[in-house]
């Protein structure tokens, strides 16, 4: 491609938009030009294809034309929201006076800056940011030996901190799902922001909320402080004066130490499928399937709940309570949830406000929202709380309140722009209700003034009107304007006198020195009105920065109610229970019922969820899971997981009884794992997740696997798969669920005392599979492969020769003890006779032309042929 343009040369203006460009290389820069923001050279051909406009040209620069796109300036947010989720930055950069004052000041061309760097960690917009989710930039500080973390929403204002081992690095991404990441080079993060890691760290911080020193906020390591003022120093950069009246409604700091977490990774989550399902979708993951809040607050807090469990049995039984006591209450809840419902996102708009990028509707959000709260004070005050919702409605009412001075100063409906008049309401300021009275009067003029301008020039036909270009002209028709023009009654003089304005097809306008006095007082009133409301709106953000504090743990409360009388009616529409939560590695369900499938069976109406029982406690803590595909196996094992996180996540559970001991690790690994994009093959990833458990894990840990040892050969697959189940009874001794189709591992159960056998219930009804879903004690006596087969289509022929085969292999392998020394290989099945599905398919296939993924998924295909 050819060089990039240089400066040399360059017209003002684009000598103004290489200077910023050269400031921000790798942001695509939104050059304010008038009503539009336009983007030239390459950030012009970026922008063009992301947004799907037209590329054009503008003027030339060193013998080339100039490349070229814009977004109207009023609705670039919308253009912005497409491309920082498309993975750009970008640099906003602001006309800073009008055309006139840069006429004004003989300048060649209006003074710009760049006032923002939007990126997908530091929006605020409500179009740029997704309702109910956290969006947090992460920063990370590489310390002695452990890593600084600190992750802040600059949304909401929500700012923590946490040191953590290097290995723990993964989880923390897969817990945050950060929206941004800043770190140092040397962690060679992809897709980090590269940023360095300040000196002075303390001072930074401590400078950024303006204290001496950071002694009064809590016991922070090095390494967090570092992290912390690395975030703050980036939203320094991006926002333009983030200084502390910007950040008012930014959280210190809050250390969170991980001992009081519940330990997932990645593989975990998805496994789990905690925030979304592997295939995506909202609804049909945990969060879907529990999140009765009715606020988009609520729904954010819980996700972060739901994505980060506590490990510690106190705050966690503080959240049963709280839920206990609103299902026991069902008119108070219901009054909680009405008066919730509809609340405005007051976290965000305090943002919005702080960083003065708000709109009208923000002052109203807060109004309404702290209404809101006074409402469900009220409602709170008449009931017997537990501690949790005490201190929730000691905080719903903030002082300073700005409540009742916003309600008496914000107009009815409010225009959606600040620049539009009509914020205030009237009577809330004399001198501004002046201005409007002299705007109104000066309305009643011209009426009046039009009457005495048809009897003064003699036209009947007469019309004052307003012009954006002129003011208030009289407007007559041509003849009426010609004759006017060339022969004035004499009444026509003085401060009647006619000036010719304009000449039209079809009329004539005039103004005269009354008009144009008139006109001159209107404008001015508005202005001044216009002035005047401006200064009354700044006072308003000011009383909602001075009580931002209050604000915001007034609108933290309102999440947290909304949470605890969402999981409260929750448990009361699905006859879910309090889990009882012991400091012993217990483990007892009756009747448990898996959130997410349960309920799409119900909406299904395809047959109703079988509930489960399942106990680990000390005596039977592996439960070694057998059982046919397709018969339940990892319902059962993803359910029972999921209690735990539900349990300390401060929810009920969907069973009859629930005794959970307290887990400090939680592993799941259920479902595909392929790493294709990471280069690694199936199996790669199964044993990599299967070392983590056995590295990790301890006694209060609890591990649900699937399958281990299915990536590979039958008999290192056993092998793998036995060895792993000692070492988890023996050495790391968690609470487990394992699903194998290895029946020969069943032999095991009369050497680990801990380890149970269960099966799921199958029934064979004239000759075809019936899966009853429920668990039994024992293990499976037979398999059931050939009829899930049969189920999924395999051809009969097919189904005939694997019945023989079977039938073989059964017969060689009978008498064969697993514990012997020398275990007999299976011997390989015949060749498969010519015209076989698998060969035909294989010659059909055109290699050459095969991505690596289709190669997989062929072989996966020719596998199931077989
Ligand atoms: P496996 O892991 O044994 O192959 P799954 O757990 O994927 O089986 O379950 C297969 C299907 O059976 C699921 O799609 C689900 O709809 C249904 N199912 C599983 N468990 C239950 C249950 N307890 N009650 C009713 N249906 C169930």
């Amino acid at each position: 491609s050819p060089r990039p343009p240089t400066a040399e040369g360059a017209s003002p203006a684009m000598a103004q938009w290489f200077a910023a460009k050269a400031d921000h290389p790798d942001a695509l820069l939104f050059f304010r030009m008038g009503d539009f923001f336009e983007l030239f050279f390459a950030d012009a051909e970026a922008a063009s294809e992301a947004l799907d406009i037209a590329l054009t040209f503008r003027g030339e620069h060193q013998g080339q034309k100039i490349p070229m796109c814009g977004v109207p300036a009023h609705s670039h947010e919308s253009y912005l929201a497409r491309l920082i989720r498309r993975g750009f930055r970008v640099a906003i950069c602001e006309q800073m006076e009008t055309p006139e004052e840069a006429k004004r000041r003989k300048a060649p061309a209006v003074r710009r800056e760049v006032v923002r760097l939007v990126t997908p960690g530091t929006v605020t917009e409500e179009t740029l940011l997704e309702a109910a989710r956290p969006a947090w930039l992460l920063a990370l500080a590489p310390g002695e030996e452990k890593l600084g973390a600190a992750w802040l929403d600059l949304s909401t204002g929500a700012f923590e901190t946490e040191t953590l081992a290097p290995a723990d690095l993964h989880a923390l991404l897969a817990r945050l799902e950060p929206s941004e990441v800043l770190a140092p080079a040397a962690l060679a993060l992809p897709g980090a922001v590269e940023t360095l890691v300040p000196r002075d760290a303390a001072r930074r911080v401590a400078e950024a909320y303006g204290v001496g020193t950071l002694d009064g906020f809590g016991e922070y390591h090095a390494a967090e402080i570092a992290a912390a003022a690395m975030a703050l120093g980036y939203l320094k950069a991006t926002q333009k004066g983030a200084n502390s009246e910007a950040l008012a409604h930014l959280s210190r700091p809050v250390p969170r130490g991980s001992q009081g977490v519940l330990q997932m990774d990645a593989a975990t989550r998805r496994s789990l499928e905690i925030l979304r399902s592997e295939r995506g979708s909202a609804r049909d993951c945990l969060l879907g399937a529990v999140d009765r809040c009715v606020t988009a607050a609520g729904s954010r807090l819980l996700a972060a709940r739901l994505a980060c469990p506590l490990a510690e049995a106190a705050p966690i039984r503080a959240r049963h309570d709280a839920v206990a006591a609103l299902l026991a209450a069902p008119a108070l809840r219901g009054a909680i949830r009405a008066a919730l419902k509809g609340a405005p996102d007051m976290a965000r708009a305090l943002g919005r406000l702080s960083l003065d990028r708000f709109a009208p509707r923000d002052l109203a959000a807060i109004r309404d929202g702290l209404a809101r709260a006074t409402a469900i004070a009220e409602a709170l005050a008449q009931a017997e709380l537990p501690p949790l919702l005490a201190n929730a409605a000691a905080a719903l009412c903030p002082s300073p309140d700005p409540a009742p001075e916003l309600a008496r100063a914000l107009a009815e409906s409010l225009p959606a722009r600040l620049d539009d008049a009509g914020i205030v309401a009237s009577g809330y300021d004399g001198q501004l209700d002046a201005l409007r009275r002299l705007r109104d009067d000066a309305r009643g003029a011209i009426a009046a003034l039009q009457l005495d301008l048809c009897q003064a020039w003699g036209v009947a036909a007469l019309k004052i009107r307003h012009h954006q270009q002129f003011g208030y002209l009289a407007e007559l028709p041509a003849a009426a304007g010609e004759k006017l023009l060339r022969d004035p009654p004499s009444k026509a003089s003085g401060d009647f006198a006619p000036i010719h304005r304009q000449t039209m097809a079809n009329g004539v306008r005039f103004t005269c020195a009354a008009l144009a006095g008139l006109d001159r007082r209107l404008s001015e009133a508005a202005d001044e009105a216009s002035r005047r409301e401006k200064l009354i709106t700044r006072h308003l953000r000011g009383l909602c920065l001075a009580a931002a504090a209050g604000i915001a743990r007034a609108a933290e409360a309102l999440a947290e109610i909304d949470i605890q009388a969402a999981a409260a009616e929750l448990a009361s529409d699905g006859g879910w229970c309090r889990p009882e939560v012991t400091e012993r590695p217990d483990f007892a369900i009756a009747a448990g019922r898996h959130p997410v499938v349960a309920a799409a069976l119900a909406r299904s109406r395809s047959g109703a969820f079988v509930p489960n029982d399942c106990d680990l406690s000390a005596g039977g803590r592996i439960c070694l899971l057998t059982g046919p595909n397709m018969a339940g196996k990892s319902t059962f094992l993803r359910q029972n997981a999921l209690f735990v996180v539900l349990a300390q996540a401060g929810l009920f559970i969907p069973a009859e009884r629930a005794r959970i001991g307290l887990t400090d690790r939680l592993f799941s690994r259920v479902g595909a794992s392929d790493d294709l994009a990471g280069g690694r093959s199936t199996f790669m990833v199964e044993m990599a997740e299967t070392a983590a458990i056995l590295n990790l894990a301890g006694p209060r840990s609890l591990v649900v696997l699937d399958e281990v040892g299915r990536g590979t050969a039958t008999w290192d697959g056993l092998a793998i798969a036995w060895a792993v189940l000692e070492a988890l009874h023996d050495r790391t001794r968690c609470r487990t669920i394992f699903a194998t189709h290895f029946h020969e591992l069943t032999a095991l159960a009369g050497k680990l005392p801990e380890l149970q056998l269960a099966t799921m219930r199958v029934r064979e009804w004239r000759g075809e599979v019936v899966f009853l879903h429920s668990v039994a004690p024992g293990s499976a006596e037979r398999s059931w492969g050939l009829h899930v087969a049969k189920l999924a289509g395999v051809p009969r022929a097919v189904l005939a020769r694997a019945g023989q085969v079977l039938a073989s292999l059964e017969e060689r392998a009978r008498g064969l003890d697993p514990l012997a020394e020398e275990m007999p290989l299976f011997a390989r099945p015949a060749d498969p006779a010519p015209g076989h599905p698998v060969l035909a398919a294989l010659a059909a296939l055109d290699l050459d032309n095969l991505s690596p993924r289709e190669a997989q998924e062929t072989v996966y295909h020719l596998r199931s042929l077989m």
